[in-house]
């Protein structure tokens, strides 16, 4: 049997979501292991007895179960750990290609320091000792100069205990510039928790529901739990679920759902109202939701009965009817119309958001109107539904005692802006960062970078590493000579996930409280450590309260001590479930002001002059740029098989590329044939695409599976670090699209960026 590139994936997918029907694709993974030792860096294993340990994936936020089989001191592969409520055996194309990262020519073998320029790639191995007590000195001196807050540290992720510890640092030291790269997850789950309340995650019950409604979420592009989220597809495929895919692109998730609907990029909010006012005309809203759980959905006088406040209901009869939201979005009022129907008659849908893999925020009120839906048919809480899950509450630590030089640093404002009069709603606005350091409002003088790639994965990446130059110590805890360390001054390299220990609560999407415990599989191949072992070092030597707020001698130490009566289970199933977990009750689900869902969010309300801006409504986030000297529009689109996020695609990912989204070193970008044809374009063809924040030369695609106007480039190309497998090849499109900053958050919620297209 002859095996195309195109079935070879699909069968991998097939793995993925646990379909193991033919033993073909477990074949396949066995021929990814032996594929994988033909890479000459890859040490050949001994004969032994294989072991297997159970883990768990930190390759993405899914949080997926993994079982590593281990020959005496050495990983030969790793599959999904069956029975692992994530992903129950399933494993996608990244977690299967985690040993190239483990032994791949781009780890960082030991502490470096810069000798050369910065980005020179001149460096010199030094010892644990040296590299920590340079740190220590800067920040010591920062700190007895009155500045600490002057050191900022960037971190993957907010979660667990490592984000914990080091935000522990940061303030036991002084100061509050502790900040992380903000996602579709944060945008919604911001929604949810002004319009019910408490710090709940967005847990999705799809296993239940049977009409998800898709507002640009990419369900099999690597959205979510992306293996959680294969397997719920092919479920849904069984049980006849119907799946509406809204977007601008035909994304292997809209080609694989039983209706795509091209959206004008950026107006997925005013659909979203569309469908509201249709649902709420013809009156087929849930109504015992409505009349129970709901404030703010009619108009009401307040308790003096003085002032008319306008209700969900009114601005959107007044404001959102399909005529209106046809105009906006592209799609017609019959469209319109039949899919608020369909939404509203099914017995358990579900509405999610989230632009593809979702790594880009969308707008506050986007998700808002996304959650006003899920609302007007009640199902909150339910069977099929959006869960507001609680985050498990295991980090417990005594507060941290501050002395002078703390108290002092962290009344200083975030140098982001997060969390001030002007953006009270974010805890961070890494976005931000570049702009405020351009601007010479603020600086910092020291940044910490830990599991994440500032100078690849954040838009204008030129701004990026202009603000970057201007920090005068950047110190990175990569495992991988990334952009970000190799444009770093020191770099402490970190153990990566199959040497060490972490814990990975609340996997995105999920609707269980889920907690998983990555282990160390083998012993740690070069001389790396644990990100949270060089913070106790740090906090070690600078001594004082600093020493005080970190009584434990290693970081496995303070894991044990945190996970508490959890831990024998983590270390002996690789998981903690919450196996009995329902969500509340209506009547005691909603934590808001009113004690209800509020589609009128009491919270804003307090800050905000205007009823309309408390309730979901549409404000649009323009693309950069004008329309006359760039009439195309150009967005991203991820595909999950190419990382674009810290992690960059191991060398076997690379060479499942299709030819259309990588030849050679060549990127390509998708038209519109009728586009293309107007503009005298040809399949093939170089061409310049220039954006107002910069240009690069690619090939051109012709793609019908695109709105016209639209050009599509994808994400997880144009590295200029890693290794040779991967830098040089293609684009990284984050260089062309700048931050739109929305005006309800602050956060970045551009989708894309006006461009024109020029012969190369
Ligand atoms: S989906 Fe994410 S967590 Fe799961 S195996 Fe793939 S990379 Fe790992």
């Amino acid at each position: 049997m002859k095996i195309d590139r195109r079935s070879f994936l699909s069968l991998v997918a097939g793995g993925a979501a646990g379909t193991a029907l033919s033993p073909l694709p477990w074949k396949l993974t066995d021929d990814i292991s032996i594929w994988s030792q033909n890479w000459s860096w890859t040490p050949v294993p001994e004969d032994g007895e294989a072991e297997y340990v159970s883990s768990v994936c930190t390759l993405c936020p899914g949080g997926c179960g993994i079982t590593a089989r281990r020959i005496k001191d050495r990983v030969v592969k790793i599959e999904g750990l069956k029975g692992c409520p994530v992903n129950d055996g399933g494993i996608c194309i990244l977690g299967l290609s985690g040993t190239q990262l483990l032994y791949g020519p781009t780890r960082i073998p030991s502490p470096m320091k810069r000798t050369g320029n910065r980005g020179d790639g001149q460096w010199e191995k030094i010892s644990w000792d040296e590299a920590v007590s340079t740190v220590v000195e800067k920040l010591a001196s920062l700190r007895s100069g009155g500045q600490p807050q002057k050191a900022g540290c960037i971190l993957g992720s907010e979660q667990g205990t490592l984000p914990s510890l080091f935000d522990r640092f940061m303030t036991a030291y002084g100061s509050p510039n502790v900040m992380s790269p903000a996602s579709s997850r944060t945008s919604y789950e911001m929604a949810m928790q002004l319009m019910q309340g408490g710090k709940p995650t967005a847990g999705y019950d799809f296993e239940h529901s049977d009409f998800i409604l898709s507002f640009g979420s990419g369900i099999i592009d690597g959205w979510g739990s992306p293996v959680r989220m294969f397997q719920s597809n092919s479920d849904w495929k069984t049980r006849k679920v119907k799946v509406v895919q809204i977007e601008p692109r035909l994304s292997n998730t809209a080609a694989k759902s039983d209706k795509w609907i091209p959206v004008n990029p950026g107006t997925e909010c005013v659909l979203a109202l569309g469908m509201a006012y249709v649902i709420i005309k013809e009156g087929i809203y849930n109504q015992k939701f409505i009349d129970n759980f709901a404030y703010g959905f009619f108009d009401w006088t307040d308790e003096k009965g003085e002032n008319h406040h306008k209700g969900f209901k009114e601005l959107v009869l007044g404001n959102y009817s399909p005529d209106q939201v046809s105009k906006i979005t592209g799609v017609s009022q019959s469209t319109i119309a039949h899919l608020a129907r369909s939404f509203a008659f099914a017995s358990k849908p579900v509405a999610i958001c989230g632009r593809g893999q979702g790594h880009t925020p969308v707008s506050l009120h986007e998700a808002m109107a996304v959650h006003a839906l899920n609302a007007l048919v009640g199902n909150i809480n339910q069977k099929g539904g959006i869960w507001a899950v609680p985050a498990p509450d295991y980090i417990r630590w005594p507060e941290v005692k501050l002395d002078e030089a703390a108290r002092k640093g962290l009344t200083a404002s975030r140098i982001d802006g997060a969390g001030s009069d002007k953006y009270p709603l974010v805890k961070s606005l890494l976005n931000r960062l570049p702009g405020a350091i351009a601007s010479g409002s603020q600086s910092l003088e020291l940044l910490f970078v830990s599991g994440v790639n500032p100078l690849y994965e954040m838009r204008d990446t030129h701004a990026v590493k202009s603000a970057f130059e201007k920090i005068p110590f950047v110190v990175s805890f990569s495992s991988y000579m990334d952009e970000t360390a190799a444009n770093a001054d020191l770099i402490l390299p970190s153990h990566v996930y199959l040497e060490r220990y972490e814990d990975v609560p609340s996997p995105v999407g999920f609707n269980r409280p889920f907690i998983g415990l990555t282990k160390p599989v083998i012993e740690p191949l070069y001389d790396t450590r644990h990100v949270g072992d060089v913070i106790l070092l740090m906090a070690k030597a600078l001594g004082g309260s600093v020493a005080e707020a970190f009584p434990w001698d290693s970081y496995e130490v303070c894991l044990r001590e945190t996970l508490g009566d959890k831990w024998d289970a983590l270390v002996e199933n690789g998981f903690w479930i919450d196996e009995g977990y329902v969500p509340e009750s209506l009547d005691k689900a909603f934590e808001t002001k009113s004690t209800k869902f509020e589609f009128f969010v009491s919270r804003l309300s307090e800050t905000l002059r205007k009823d309309e801006q408390a309730l979901p409504h549409y404000m649009a986030i323009e693309s950069e740029g004008d329309v006359e000297s760039y009439p195309l529009v150009l967005i991203p689109y991820d595909t999950t098989r190419l990382s674009n996020g810290y992690i960059g695609n191991p060398p076997f990912m690379t060479k499942t590329l299709d030819d259309t989204i990588l030849k050679g070193n060549d990127g390509f970008i998708e038209i519109n044939p009728k586009t293309a044809k107007t503009l005298g374009w040809v399949e093939g063809a170089f061409a310049t695409v220039t954006t107002p924040k910069g240009e690069a030369r690619v090939k051109v695609h012709l793609f019908e599976g695109l709105m016209p106007g639209i050009i599509a480039m994808p994400t997880g190309l144009g590295h200029t670090a890693y290794d040779s497998y991967l830098a040089g090849k293609g684009f990284n499109v984050n260089e062309l699209i700048g931050p739109v900053e929305d005006p309800a958050s602050g956060l970045d919620a551009a989708w894309g960026i006006r461009a024109k297209l020029a012969k190369a």
